[in-house]
């Protein structure tokens, strides 16, 4: 054992040991990790991201877990979460967006303006997508009724430009702000913003929160549409059962003939197939599930089957939405920092 093994740290937030990343993904796999911390403000997000690189160990972020497949074992590193950073809000009057971000108490003494006037909505990277829209939907505001069947935090789903056919996350923000790979907070205007499909392009940099400005809409047509969206979603994904939403990216329509990786898969006749308790769903060829005893080894392994068996029948190599958080891999956050 080497010396970060060995050594208690004193961190400067909620700190658990061995905490297991099964309880905190969505497909309900994987293994344990040497530090898990949860922080619950900005200030103490920015004290535990300077604490977790001074340790010298590896650091990952984690979200609502919804998009990631952990390794079984325990991994020798840090995660930040964001469970515990689940404020969202509006701007108060007389304060900029860059002031609003990082006001902890709002002022009850300070009457709000009517949304209509002010259609901005801020929220902090713990919040969950479902929360966000569930908001926008008593305020009457829209552009985001789509995420309503979206797992997951805003950070992550900011990080992973979470969409779908209506759109995408970043399609109504205003600024998200960061953290640098030196700690600092840093604001980036949606215009500095590079996102691309599933994909956030934030260079590995942890998103603190957002501001977005949504379209005032009669609240009784932003509760229909989520409606919409929500039946739809149940309509063709196994959104009762665990898995890490879809496992591949699509890959270029004119490489694949317009076909979804879904498709692909579905064609190939895949759906159903298995190794041990995960399974290609029967609904969507793109989801593997979790039937109740999986491991991640289990998981793992038909991801790369599926992924061999495309690329025989079609020469196409899909490439993976989900993040497969490998042991032995540097984290994407590492790697480029
Ligand atoms: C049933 C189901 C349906 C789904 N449907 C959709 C869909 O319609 N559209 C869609 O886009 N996705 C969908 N997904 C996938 C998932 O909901 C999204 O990718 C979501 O954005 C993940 O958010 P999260 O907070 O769970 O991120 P996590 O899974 O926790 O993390 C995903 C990635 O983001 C990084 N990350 C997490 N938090 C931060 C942060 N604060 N700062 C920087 N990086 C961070 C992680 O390190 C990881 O690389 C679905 C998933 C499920 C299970």
């Amino acid at each position: 054992m080497g010396f970060v093994e060995n050594c208690k740290i004193d961190w400067p937030c909620v700190a658990l040991e061995h905490a297991s990343l099964a309880d905190r993904t969505t497909m309900r796999v994987g293994g344990r990790v040497r530090w898990l911390l949860e922080p619950k403000d900005p200030d103490e997000l920015q004290a535990a991201y300077r604490a977790a690189r001074n340790s010298g160990l590896p650091v990952r972020f984690l979200g609502g877990g919804a998009n990631i497949v952990a390794e079984d074992g325990l991994w020798s590193g840090v995660v930040i979460a964001t469970a515990a950073m689940r404020r969202i809000f509006r701007p108060m009057p007389g304060t900029s967006e860059e002031e609003s971000l990082s006001a902890r108490d709002a002022d009850v003494r300070v009457a709000m303006p009517e949304p209509a006037e002010d259609p901005r909505l801020i929220a902090w990277a713990g919040c969950t997508m479902p929360a966000l829209v569930r908001t926008t939907k008593g305020l009457g505001l829209s552009g985001l009724e789509g995420l309503m069947g979206v797992p997951g935090h805003v950070g992550g789903g900011i990080a992973m430009n979470a969409g779908g056919s209506w759109g995408e996350i970043w399609d109504h923000l205003e600024f998200v702000r960061v953290l640098s790979p030196e700690g600092e907070f840093q604001d980036i205007a949606k215009a500095d913003g590079a996102p691309r499909y599933r994909d956030g392009n934030l260079g590995g940099r942890f998103v603190v929160g957002a501001v977005w400005r949504l379209e005032p809409a009669p609240k009784l047509l932003v509760q229909e549409r989520i409606r919409e969206y929500l039946q739809h979603k149940q309509r063709v994904q196994p959104v009762t059962q665990w898995s890490a939403g879809c496992v591949f990216k699509n890959p270029n329509p004119e490489v694949s003939e317009g076909r979804s990786a879904g498709r692909l898969i579905d064609e190939l006749g895949l759906k159903g197939l298995t190794v041990g308790d995960a399974q290609i769903s029967e609904r969507h060829g793109n989801f593997i599930i979790n039937r109740g005893k999986a491991t991640a080894s289990d998981v793992l392994a038909l991801m790369d089957e599926t992924r061999e068996r495309v690329a025989q029948a079609s020469g196409i190599a899909l490439e993976f939405e989900v993040k497969r958080w490998l042991r032995e891999d540097p984290p994407e956050t590492s790697e480029r920092i």
